[in-house]
């Protein structure tokens, strides 16, 4: 165990609030030390998700204050702790939101640990990948195939298993017919993932440039979110935060369809009518989470299919800009913090119009 690191640069939030206020803030501190199970890791790329605007906002309950956000993280390790023996230091792994279910409750024990009564999330009860280092238990942490950079590799930790059991919680039909209602970071890897299994994909949203990638990773049609979809859908998928259109939705869904809400937070659902919306056997299901099957499972179609990750790219010192940019909609696919490090640098030439804002 190499003690006495140094510090790390990170971004911290102490007061969530509204983004004007600045509540994530840079803060130098220790470089942590693993824990036993452990394993230290020396961040390469870290996405930036939905949920850390939630945290940083204060949609979601403080569980741990000040948290360094972060939940798709990639890295290598460079430390591990004393009975942490799964990977070898140098090792590229990935850290992602779930990192410790109790193992013991009647959900670990069903092979529903995303729903453990005691789990741990990376980002919000852990601190995560907004720094230069990051920890997890190495049972939590995920062997990343080699299709992926690190990059790219980044988003699909999140944005990318999320979308995938989201996926799976729709119960689509084999070709059937999906509707996905927001399109960024978590749904175009989805709608990719539906494709590759036969499905006639129609994207809604509101993002001109959002409707361009749906056509682009060959989706049928792209539309406003509350248009009409060109046929009757047998599953539906909600990623925007936004109750308002479960209605929508819902209505839009052929008898017996599903729809699927994929977020950790959404606004306040209008009330439904029972005729319009769910008579006829559709149903509405929300998705928490995900097991560690569910990301393996993710990370191997992921791979065989190749699929296309659209990232936005910033400096580890833009998180905040990361941020405003995900809140105000101006993210093209998923963003992504990038450290000197990452093998994106590696024999490559950057070039300044691979990020957001040059220099
Ligand atoms: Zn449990
Ligand atoms: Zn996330």
């Amino acid at each position: 165990m190499a003690r006495g690191r140094g510090e790390m640069d990170t971004w911290q939030v102490a007061t969530p609030g509204p983004l004007d206020d600045n509540p994530l803030r840079p803060v130098r501190v220790r470089v942590p030390e693993p824990e036993s199970d452990e394993v230290l890791v020396h961040v390469s790329a870290c996405g930036v998700c939905r949920t850390d605007l939630h945290v940083v906002m204060g949609d979601l309950a403080r569980h741990r204050s000040p948290i360094i956000p972060g939940h798709e993280i990639v890295g290598r390790v460079v430390d591990r702790g004393a009975s942490a023996h799964r990977f070898e230091v140098g090792e590229r792994v990935g850290i992602a939101w779930l990192r410790h279910t109790c193992g013991v409750c009647r959900f670990c024990r069903t092979e529903r640990e995303n729903l453990c009564v005691d789990p741990r999330f990376t980002g919000w009860d852990d601190d995560g990948g907004y720094a230069e280092y990051a920890t997890v238990p190495e049972a939590y942490a995920y062997r990343l195939p080699d299709a992926f950079d690190d990059v790219t590799a980044a988003p699909l930790l999140c944005a990318g298993i999320i979308g995938f059991r989201a996926l799976e919680r729709a119960e689509l039909p084999d070709g059937g017919r999906l509707g996905i209602y927001g399109f960024g970071g978590s749904a175009h890897l989805a709608a990719q993932i539906a494709l590759r299994r036969g499905a006639v994909v129609h994207v809604f949203t509101r993002s001109v440039a959002a409707q361009r990638l749906a056509l682009d990773v060959g989706c049928a049609t792209a539309g406003a979110a509350t248009a009409a979809p060109p046929e009757p859908l047998d599953a539906a998928i909600l990623f925007a935060p936004v109750g308002d259109l479960v209605p929508v939705a819902m209505e839009a869904l052929q008898r017996g369809g599903t729809l699927a809400i994929a977020g950790i937070h959404l606004s306040d659902i209008p009330s439904l009518n029972y005729q319009t919306h769910l008579f006829e056997e559709r149903q509405v299901r929300s998705v928490t989470a995900n097991t560690r099957a569910d990301g393996e499972r993710f990370l191997a179609e992921a791979a065989a299919g190749r699929i296309h990750v659209q990232t936005s790219l910033y400096r580890p010192d833009q998180a905040d800009v990361a941020l405003a940019d995900l809140w105000n909609d101006r993210v093209d696919g998923a963003a992504v913090l990038v450290h000197e490090q990452s093998d994106l640098f590696r024999g490559a030439v950057t070039s300044d119009r691979l990020w957001r804002l040059p220099g």
